[in-house]
């Protein structure tokens, strides 16, 4: 095979990334926008050694998994993947994905995938937006989302995965930006002013957001603009924010309050919390709900545990911890998150929750190896790129009865488990939880046991392994 080759396939798996697999000749082409069932005709884009890109030109037999995505940009945007594939089986697939994860990357034989807890309703859950600001052709300004893997904007303010007062603030800003003469940022020649906006939404509060992230840290005639964004109903929280780096970061460290509070205020389930635009706060707050009620259970506690939470944020899942543990402690990296979070334990009135400020990598070894501290249990929810491995090694030597591990990413949740259970532990429950309908992603619960540990609701394998040389030696 080789570029630009026209091909007729039909697809039979899907990539992690969403994208449909075919095979020509037994050599597996990537497809964007293609899915399982379809048979199409395929362009080869990048041909490489065991595998290539193609690019669909024509479907041929639609799949019958199609359905009508309801987004007219949704092939360009690079905001959602599989918008094209029933919800159903798009559950379905995010399952198959975190348990080939399991067997590729953690080494698990067979691994049991509880089935995906799914939404009701998939569409206008994402309490966050972050929209680029830019021009088109004819230099008006444009604000949407970038298509995938590249900085062009693809026009649209009206995500149907975002809230409705998206398009509001959007058309306020692009025509202020107009009436002003205030210039996007422009990557190439790092001139120009606005940067992206960030918009957030409390749910069960209604309170509105807007961080406009800036290449300078001055607005002129912000003022104005508050007047106008301030009159949408539940607007709470006006900032500015500075980045003037030349970086792919989207927030960087200052923030500059223009009109309201510096944060809004949010609840899941019986907690409060106040969420700062630098802090990271779950996208989708009915699901998260779900999350942290399974993350809860399979910790397990009784009212007397001593918890840690790594990557802990603004102290969510701490503090749904702290109202059944005995005491938790969380860590964080980022600063205004640790703040948020010492407020919110106050906010809800929890005393016995306290937060350290730094890299779990290093907080964690530290406090073991200086003050000797325990776990009954452990919750970890590290960012993508997983938990370093200083912090698995002293959370192995801690040997906390429980790990509940949280993760935004299966493959390296799949290779943390897999040194984990090296380690001593058991995997004994993997729940996918799907907090981000239409694109490829997927949130995964997991429950491991210390296996040296004898709880009584927990498989004991040196038991096991007495009675298992008692019957042999009693079949002698
Ligand atoms: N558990 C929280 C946050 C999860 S997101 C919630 O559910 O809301 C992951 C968090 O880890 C982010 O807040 C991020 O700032 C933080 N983080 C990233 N790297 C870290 C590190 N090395 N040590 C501690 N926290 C880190």
């Amino acid at each position: 095979m080789k570029k630009n080759d026209l091909l007729t396939l039909k697809i039979e798996g899907m990539g992690n990334e969403g994208e449909g697999i075919g095979k020509a000749d037994g050599f597996p082409l990537f497809i964007k926008d293609a899915l399982p069932g379809d048979v199409i005709r395929a362009k080869a884009l990048k041909v490489k050694k065991t595998y290539g890109y193609g690019r669909l030109m024509e479907i041929v037999t639609a799949s019958l998994d199609r359905t009508e995505p309801p987004c007219p940009v949704h092939r360009s945007c690079g905001g959602c993947q599989i918008q094209a594939l029933s919800y159903e089986k798009q559950l379905e697939y995010k399952r198959e994905k975190v348990q080939n994860q399991l067997i590729r990357l953690g080494g698990f034989s067979a691994p049991e995938v509880l089935p995906v807890l799914g939404m009701d309703e998939p569409f206008r859950y994402r309490n966050k937006a972050q929209f680029p600001f830019g021009r088109d052709r004819e230099g008006r300004v444009v604000t949407g989302f970038y298509a995938g893997r590249t900085h062009h904007i693809v026009p649209n303010r009206d995500c149907l995965l975002g809230v409705a007062e998206n398009q509001e603030i959007l058309e306020i800003l692009v025509d202020f930006m107009e009436q002003e003469g205030i210039a996007p940022y422009e990557e190439a020649s790092g001139e120009g002013l606005v940067r992206h906006v960030l918009i957030r939404k409390g749910f069960a509060t209604g309170e509105l957001m807007v961080c406009l992230v800036l290449n300078g840290d001055v607005l002129p005639g912000a003022g104005e603009l508050a007047d106008r964004l301030f009159q949408i109903p539940g607007m709470t929280s006006f900032t500015l924010n500075v980045n003037t780096k030349n970086t792919n970061v989207i927030l960087g460290d200052k923030l500059i309050p223009v009109r309201g509070q510096a944060y809004i205020t949010d609840r899941i389930g019986d907690v409060q919390y106040r969420i700062s635009p630098l802090s990271f706060y779950q996208v989708n707050p009915v699901q998260t709900k779900r999350l942290y009620e399974t993350a809860l259970s399979y910790a397990g506690l009784t009212g007397t545990e001593v918890v840690w939470d790594l990557y802990c944020g603004i102290g969510t899942i701490s503090l749904f911890l702290a109202q059944k543990a005995g005491r938790v402690y969380g860590v964080e990296v980022v600063p205004q998150a640790v703040e948020d979070a010492r407020e919110n334990a106050a906010l809800n009135g929890l005393s016995n929750v306290e937060f350290y400020l730094g890299k779990a990598e290093e907080v964690l070894p530290r406090q073991y190896e200086e003050k000797g501290i325990r776990a009954d249990v452990i919750v970890v929810d590290p960012p993508r790129k997983g938990c370093g491995r200083a912090c698995l090694d002293t959370m192995l030597s801690m040997a906390p009865e429980r790990i509940v591990y949280v993760s935004c990413d299966s493959a390296t949740m799949a290779r943390d488990l897999k040194l984990l259970c090296e380690g001593g532990y058991e995997l004994k429950k993997v729940q996918p939880v799907d907090m981000f309908p239409h694109t490829a992603g997927i949130e995964t619960v997991c429950l491991l046991s210390n296996r040296k540990s004898k709880p009584d609701s927990y498989v004991d394998l040196s038991v096991n392994m007495e009675d298992y040389h008692r019957i042999k030696n009693e079949e002698k």
